[in-house]
């Protein structure tokens, strides 16, 4: 490992090289299925032709302007956007942080406006949002925030998948003017709330006119099997932000509103130097466009449903699963004690899949996946967790 890298990550001895559908090379020449998809960001799979060829080409006609003037892609990806999660307005970042970010300082604006000199943004255990100072502090987890104390100002936390909970901390707070929080939690090893608790948040954010801002930087554009995890779940956001998905590994992000939300921002209030700029918007409707023409989003519900059931059959109820959770093409399989030696044991098999919460199985894997490459994935998953707890739980229980 290179010294000349900060320590931020604990990298796999694994270099790829290249990477073509769902499917990467390494440096010297092994094939690994790619159930991860660079953490849900290359939905579209490695070297799609569309994008290559929209990256290709805008890269020979213009790169980057400036927001200081017109960008006319901007306006077309935000345009489609619009249209396709029903909002208003958008503003266009580089990451799943900044597009957070962007959404926290619309909800300070809207307090601003109704008298709150301290706005309060409510946020759930749990909940990943980021890494920059604001974002890292809305996030529920303290191994996150560790050392970076003095968090940011004006948060309350409350449980996750709880309505009591958000009622109560509305009751004790009346600076409270917006929640921020995951319709499925994602770092925290997809969670997936109640049926009715999205309706639920957004019935007492009308009541208490709150924002209702959904961080679907990992759910969106089709990954739940449906182009947006709220359309699913049935509940319409105030503010809701994508990013991950949206450039297939080109980093682009966004913050969309409506209604009010949509309003706040004026000219000097927000800004970004990359945000927008022709190249990632370029990229960014290549995407939307690609999950169109090829019906990615019904593709990863009918093959999310098929994946989850084999999981389902293969695992659920088995002594050490806790649970087989997830939807479309996010799911977990959590586990009663930590799994993260799965991450090895599933690269030796040439399976890139990943742990999170130290105890959680997580597959993200590309919507362009085959049937025969999600029937690999789902028979080699069962085939190495039953194996590591037919070995673990011996040692455990011995
Ligand atoms: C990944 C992620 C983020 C952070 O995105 P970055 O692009 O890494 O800044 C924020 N929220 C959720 C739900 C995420 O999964």
């Amino acid at each position: 490992m290179s010294d000349a890298l900060m320590r931020t990550y604990a990298r796999l001895p694994v270099a790829f090289e290249r990477g073509e559908g769902a499917w990467l090379t390494d440096n010297k020449g092994e094939r690994y299925l790619d159930a991860l998809s660079g953490i849900g960001v290359c939905n579209l799979g490695h070297g799609h032709p569309v994008i290559t060829q929209a990256i290709a080409e805008q890269a020979r006609t213009l790169l980057h302007t400036s927001n200081l003037y017109r960008i006319p892609l901007q306006e077309r990806l935000a345009a489609k956007l619009c249209e396709l999660a029903d909002m208003a307005a958008i503003f266009f970042t580089n990451s799943g942080a900044e597009a957070n970010e962007a959404a926290l300082k619309l909800a300070r604006l809207y307090g601003r406006k109704r008298n709150i000199d301290t706005p309060t943004v409510m946020v759930m255990d749990g909940g990943f949002h980021g890494r920059t100072l604001a974002t890292l502090s809305a996030t529920g987890n303290r191994r996150v925030q560790a050392g970076f104390d003095p968090l940011v100002d004006g948060f309350v936390r409350v449980p996750y998948d709880d309505l009591a909970a958000v009622e109560r901390a509305g009751n004790n707070n009346n600076r409270i003017v917006a929640v921020l929080v995951e319709p499925i939690q994602g770092e925290a090893g997809v969670v997936v709330p109640d049926k009715g608790y999205l309706t639920g948040l957004r019935r007492i954010c009308d009541e208490r006119a709150w924002l209702l801002m959904l961080d679907e930087v990992q759910t969106g554009l089709g990954r739940t099997g449906a182009w947006f995890a709220h359309q699913r779940l049935g509940a319409k956001p105030d503010v809701l932000t994508l990013a991950k998905a949206l450039g297939n590994g080109y980093p682009i992000g966004a913050c969309l509103a409506r209604g009010e939300a949509a309003e706040l921002f004026e000219p000097g209030s927000h800004g970004s130097t990359f945000g927008g700029n022709p190249l990632a918007c370029r990229v960014g409707l290549a995407v939307l466009q690609t999950l169109q023409s090829e019906r990615l989003v019904q593709r990863a519900s009918r093959l999310g449903e098929r994946m989850f059931a084999q999981l389902q059959a293969g695992l659920a109820g088995r002594p050490g699963v806790r649970a087989v959770r997830g939807l479309g093409l996010m799911q977990g399989i959590a586990l009663e004690w930590p799994c993260t030696e799965l991450v090895y044991q599933a690269l030796d098999r040439k399976l890139l899949i990943n742990v999170t919460e130290q105890s959680v199985l997580r597959l993200l894997p590309p919507l362009i996946l085959t049937d025969e490459e999600a029937q690999w994935i789902t028979h080699t998953v069962i085939d190495l967790v039953t194996s590591f707890l037919s070995n673990s739980g011996t040692t455990r229980r011995g």
